[in-house]
């Protein structure tokens, strides 16, 4: 069935497509369905979000019927059977224990990289690693999404079972314990399920945002939630925004999420990203120009899964066509994504994004006035426009209205500042830069 779903999908998508993304899918037959096992999270992300619609309507169309397929990451279950003793020596995450941790282990602290954005995070979370249900608990890793936060909860989980390899870890996405608990209910087995949950070490939920109006769900994970935080049991999290900001998130279970710690996870700064790249490309054994890695960070900024995956197109075209990636392959191979992203974030949008947020009147916000309610959305517009477009100080003075560059600077600082004291306007801050970057 797979064989030719794919073969359709062949017609359907580009060379590169297939060869990076669906070719390397193994699959999996189960009562279920059909389980597609990619070789890496970035892998399934995409897979999720780019092909699996296609995937489940051609299945559907050759099979006959609706067809239910899973993602996971790792290798199916028989070809890890045949690889048991490769893959001990490579993976001393492979579980031996009946529960299946759902680690990548590829995702640890070694290949993230630090920069100012996710600092605290990742020491969040190595302590939680250091020391389960004892540091904080739970530990909630809230930001925008492609930002690292899935990276640190598998690197949380992979640290803890480096220490002490019979730690029980359990990842899932929140998905999938939804549709466990689906399932469990269907089958009336719920007492296996909570016994699932309620035996583990350390149970990793990723993107709680999903509970949201799944009121069943959120039932059934406090009372998980209840058990492990008074068993001492670590629980880490993640979710998409500050939790307080999800709707149709019961308050209750809001406010047991504010017990332990929560760390906003922040879009990387252009160090960061260049670093970055440059570190995944080593990764892959690709020799990438620092010229290139600078020229993608400059113009890629809103998430890294993106500039990984601008990586893979680059490094997937340059084998395809036997090239060395120098900055004009990078330039004609990303032109697309670099204009794309370069298009979003102009000053102008800027200005009418902060006018719009602030319920302002454009002209206003241009205008002379200085009364403070105008007067700190422009400055905020102004350190905006500083840190997202590649405008000098005076060109960014010339489109507020003909400012001197002394004023943009001021601008730039008193914002600076202020998102260190004044909770208020560093969530402004946030919010806007994820309405311009996403
Ligand atoms: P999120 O869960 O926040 O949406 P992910 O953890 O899935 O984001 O990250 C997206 C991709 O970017 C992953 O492949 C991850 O390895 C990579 N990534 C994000 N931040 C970093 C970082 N600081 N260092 C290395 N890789 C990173
Ligand atoms: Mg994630």
């Amino acid at each position: 069935l797979w064989r030719r779903c794919l073969s359709r999908l062949e017609a359907e998508f580009s060379v590169e497509d297939v060869q990076m993304y669906l070719a390397p899918l193994q699959v999996s037959e189960g009562e279920g369905g059909l389980t597609l096992w990619a070789p890496n999270a970035y892998t399934m992300e995409t897979v999720r979000e780019r092909f699996l619609d296609p995937i489940l309507r051609v299945l559907e169309l050759i099979g006959g019927a609706p067809v239910a397929v899973d993602l996971q990451v790792g290798v199916r279950p028989s070809a890890r059977d045949a690889a048991r003793p490769a893959l001990r020596s490579t993976k001393p995450a492979t579980p031996e224990r009946g529960v299946e941790s759902n680690l990548d282990p590829n995702y640890t602290f070694e290949t993230f990289v630090e920069g100012k954005s996710n600092q605290l995070g990742k020491a969040a979370a190595m302590q939680v690693a250091q020391n389960p249900g004892r540091a904080y608990n739970p530990l909630l890793l809230y930001g925008g999404t492609g930002l690292g936060k899935t990276h640190l909860m598998h690197a949380a989980g992979n640290l803890m079972r480096a220490n002490r390899p019979d730690v029980k870890v359990l990842y899932l996405r929140s998905e999938q314990f939804v549709s466990g608990m689906v399932r469990a209910l269907q089958q009336k087995n719920m007492d296996d399920f909570k016994r699932r949950f309620r035996s583990v070490d350390a149970l990793l939920i990723d993107d709680i945002q999903f509970f949201a109006g799944k009121n069943t769900t959120q039932e059934e994970f406090f009372h998980t939630f209840n058990a492990l935080f008074e068993g001492k049991q670590q629980i880490i999290l993640t979710c998409d925004r500050y939790p307080k900001e999800v709707d149709n998130l019961e308050p209750r279970l809001k406010s047991r999420l504010g017990w332990g710690l929560s760390v906003a996870i922040e879009p990387p700064d252009f160090e960061t990203r260049a670093a970055i790249v440059l570190a995944k490309a080593q990764a892959k054994g690709v020799e990438l120009p620092e010229e290139v890695a600078v020229l993608m960070a400059k113009r890629m900024r809103s998430n890294v899964r993106d500039l990984e995956g601008a990586l893979n197109t680059l490094v997937a075209r340059a084998n395809f066509e036997g090239r060395r990636i120098s900055p004009e392959f990078a330039q004609e191979t990303l032109r697309d994504l670099l204009t794309v992203h370069a298009q979003a974030i102009t000053i102008p949008n800027i200005q009418k994004t902060v006018a719009d947020y602030y319920q302002l009147r454009l002209t206003d916000l241009l205008s002379a006035k200085r009364s403070r309610s105008i007067a700190r959305p422009r400055q905020m517009a102004m350190a905006l426009a500083k840190e997202l477009t590649e405008h000098s100080l005076p060109e960014i003075g010339d489109a507020f209205g003909g400012r001197d560059h002394t004023t943009v600077l001021h601008a730039c600082r008193t914002i600076r500042d202020l998102r260190e004291t004044d909770g208020k306007l560093r969530q402004d801050w946030e919010k806007l830069l994820r309405m311009l970057t996403e």
